[in-house]
């Protein structure tokens, strides 16, 4: 007989963004004349950069000559875009990390719920709170259920206290989906020693790194002294380069990274993601890599920066109007969300559904990031400009608060 896995039996019963999809749904099937306006889910809008086309194009022409036809790539990524990533994204800041630490993946999502493979079921695992759900999903797939939630609220800043009791797997995120704020490099610097001090490893997931404009806030945390003997870092190209549909991402695993196994052998984390890869990944496809690889030539740069300000700009323009409304909103800054403070007494739900049903607007429930996420709703500015100015001028004209 054939046995489940039980832990599935403990998780929610949907997705959040299954719901939101379903209750946004509902309202279009019932109000097929209105137009919504999405500012929900965190996908993306804007194409491709021009020289991520090109160099698709350029690797599907490949493709069509057995000379230069290419099957199975490496496991962990072709070296010309590790080699990419190396420079541009850790040398060029300050960071050495080798190739043979780098493993390109389809995407961020995918590493941040495998990670969990090179981990003990008995790890007790720390999240902010409000948090990206899959990390505290795939933790229970995983059979880890000793969880420490670290809060983050306006009570404090959205800076997470260290944990309270001992604490080996630590999710952080940041700039943080879904609030919107980021961590100095002194408050980072108090993660990374209490981990060195605990033997505490930290999964630091950098999804939305290319949003940070403050050039006093770390982009990786190895920008933090000691970080790679405790830290494993977590990029996608998606929010980057447009690449949500195109998946593409990678994880960073030091050498430097070593936990004591029970029989009191040393044994490297890169040495099993390596291992773990190998069984169960086939790798990302050469054209989705040199697309990648792409982003990384000076126009690359140029255009990913063009997409980021972009949204930036909404995020900006969005903050600004609804600050000058009344409401309190944070984030924004470094990243692409904003995390709007509900009016006093509303629950995150029913500030959703009001705004779904009296504006046509989609937002996301912060309740649905975890139970401090309650009282705040997620906007996000990956949206059209027009659209971020249409619901604008929607709340405007709201009477609300
Ligand atoms: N990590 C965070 C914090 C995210 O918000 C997201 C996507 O929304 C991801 C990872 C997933 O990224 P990818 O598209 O690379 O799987």
């Amino acid at each position: 007989m054939s046995l489940i896995n039980e832990n599935f039996l403990r998780l929610h019963k949907s997705y959040l963004f299954s719901d939101i999809a379903r209750k946004v749904k509902d309202f279009k099937e019932k109000n097929p004349d209105i137009r919504v306006v999405s500012l929900g889910i965190g996908d993306v809008t804007r194409p491709l950069p021009a020289s991520a086309i090109t160099a698709m194009h350029k690797a599907v022409d490949e493709m069509c000559r057995a000379e230069t036809f290419r099957g199975y790539g490496p496991e962990q990524g072709y070296d010309f875009l590790r080699k990419a990533i190396v420079k541009t994204d850790f040398i060029e800041r300050g960071v050495t990390i080798d190739i043979d630490e780098v493993f390109v993946s389809d995407g961020a999502k995918s590493d941040c719920g495998n990670i969990g493979d090179l981990f003990n079921a008995d790890c007790k695992v720390g999240f902010t709170d409000p948090v990206y759900p899959v990390y505290v999903d795939s933790n229970i797939m995983g059979g880890r259920f000793a969880i420490s939630h670290f809060p983050v609220t306006s009570e404090n800043d959205f800076v997470p206290s260290l944990p309270s009791e001992k604490t080996d797997l630590i999710y952080l995120c940041y700039p943080n989906n879904p609030t919107g704020t980021v961590l100095t490099g002194e408050q980072l610097k108090k993660w990374v020693e209490y981990a060195l001090e605990h033997k505490s490893v930290i999964l630091f997931d950098a999804a939305y790194e290319a949003y940070i404009r403050q050039p006093d806030i770390p982009h990786s945390i190895y920008e933090i002294d000691g970080a790679k003997k405790v830290a494993i870092e977590l990029r996608s190209f998606s929010k980057t380069a447009g690449f949500t549909g195109v998946r593409c991402g990678y994880t960073v695993v030091p050498k430097e990274l070593v936990i004591t196994a029970d029989n009191g052998t040393k044994i490297g984390l890169n040495q099993l993601w390596n291992r773990r890869q190998c069984t169960k990944f086939n790798g990302v496809s050469y054209i989705t890599q040199r697309a990648a690889e792409a982003i990384y030539t000076p126009q690359g740069q140029a255009e990913i920066r063009e997409t980021t300000d972009y949204y930036m700009n909404n995020a900006n323009y969005m903050k600004q109007e609804l600050t000058n409304m009344g409401y309190n909103v944070y984030g924004g800054k470094n990243a692409p969300y904003l995390w709007l403070k509900v009016p006093q007494g509303e629950t995150s739900w029913s500030f959703f559904d009001r705004m779904l049903h009296e504006l046509a607007i989609v937002t996301t429930p912060g309740a649905g990031f975890g139970p401090n996420g309650e009282g705040y709703v997620r906007i996000t500015s990956f949206g059209k400009k027009e659209d971020c100015i249409e619901a604008i001028n929607r709340i405007k004209n709201w009477k609300n608060i």
